[in-house]
């Protein structure tokens, strides 16, 4: 993802996001996928940062992103500890993620472990 879209996502959920530059885990690489889920993204984490910021303050640090990233397609968004608010909102983003193009957001299909829109799709059989 761009480090623009990166840095606001950071910058505007301070509590999920908290773990960013954090070495311990996955996420200092950043979110690993493409910028056509940023509003995907965006999405969940409104929600997540939401039922974070209602918690007791000691509670919310447990609440932290280790690793967002494309895996056979689909975004995979780890936390560390399970909560099923939270489960029900990154499933729910997970499956948007499979019929969403992962280069410019427009609906799109799992084509061989991506999913991408039909211009994509043509774009990236032209490069191979
Ligand atoms: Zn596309």
């Amino acid at each position: 993802m761009r480090q623009e879209l990166d840095d606001a996502l950071v910058r505007d959920f301070p509590n999920l996001y908290a773990d960013r530059k954090s070495t311990k885990v996955p996420f200092c690489w950043g979110f690993e996928c493409g910028d056509g889920w940023e509003p995907l993204i965006r999405k969940l984490s409104e929600e997540i940062e939401a039922i974070i910021v209602a918690m007791p303050q000691k509670e919310r640090k447990k609440f932290r992103v280790k690793q967002v990233k494309e895996k056979f397609g689909t975004l995979r968004f780890y936390m560390g500890v399970a909560h099923d608010g939270i489960s029900a909102v990154i499933d729910r983003a997970e499956l948007q993620s499979a019929v969403t193009c992962e280069v410019c957001g427009k609906p799109g299909t799992n084509r061989s472990l991506s999913v991408l829109c039909d211009e994509h799709h043509a774009e990236r059989r032209k490069k191979r």
